[in-house]
């Protein structure tokens, strides 16, 4: 699938960090008791939503099947576990096309790690996926802990070792101007735009780490 303007790894983790600031339960609940007119967008859309929503709960894995047009998504860790609201089966089919363009899985059954940055934070995620005749399904591991409290809706904490480099970059999707802020900014402090930023800070050893610029999304 070649629909995908930007690496969908990138637009997950802004959807994630767009959506990490508001009421993403409430989001969610909007979001599927309304008719999808743009799979693509909904399915990062719902996606992320899911995701923040397993990290608060402190799941331990977010599992989501499909057997036939029958979608259950489940939080597992908290006792008892939590049922999310499901999406459609085009939503559905678009997450799981989503999961499998970044993580570059084509066989049906296979596992990989996922890693999002979220705010100062790393995430390290295993996705399994596993396709059969009669069903699909898709199960987000998440880590033990102390990586999870970040995403309590209050100031964040520095991570160890981390001051001012700390800080977000973040790139406006409207006009392009960069800028740094702690959080996802409420808008663009050129032309207003809200919740379209792209999350520029660099997350890997190749471009210094954070606090820089990753020099491949400027
Ligand atoms: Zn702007």
């Amino acid at each position: 699938m070649n629909t995908l303007s930007r690496t969908p790894h990138l637009k997950l983790q802004e959807m994630c960090d767009c959506y990490l600031e508001t009421d993403f339960s409430k989001q969610l609940k909007a979001m599927v008791s309304s008719k999808s007119t743009d799979f693509m967008e909904d399915g990062f859309k719902y996606l992320a939503l899911v995701l923040l929503e397993a990290i608060t709960e402190k799941a331990s894995a977010l599992v989501l099947t499909k057997q036939n047009n029958s979608i259950k998504v489940t939080l597992k860790g908290p006792d008892p576990q939590i049922e999310l609201p499901s999406p459609s089966p085009e939503i559905m089919n678009t997450i799981t096309t989503i999961i499998r363009e970044i993580l570059h899985l084509e066989e049906d059954k296979g596992k990989s790690p996922l890693t999002l940055g979220l705010k100062n934070s790393r995430l390290d995620l295993l996705v399994r996926v596993k396709k059969d005749n009669e069903e699909e399904s898709l199960a987000i591991e998440f880590p033990e802990l102390e990586t999870k409290t970040f995403v309590a809706r209050k100031p964040v904490m520095p991570a160890k070792g981390k001051t001012e480099e700390g800080l977000t970059h973040w790139k406006c999707g409207k006009c392009n101007f960069t800028f740094t802020a702690q959080s996802l900014p409420e808008k663009c402090p050129v032309c207003d735009e809200k919740c379209d930023f792209l999350n520029i800070t660099c997350y890997t050893p190749e471009c210094g780490g954070s606090g820089n610029i990753d020099p491949r999304l400027r």
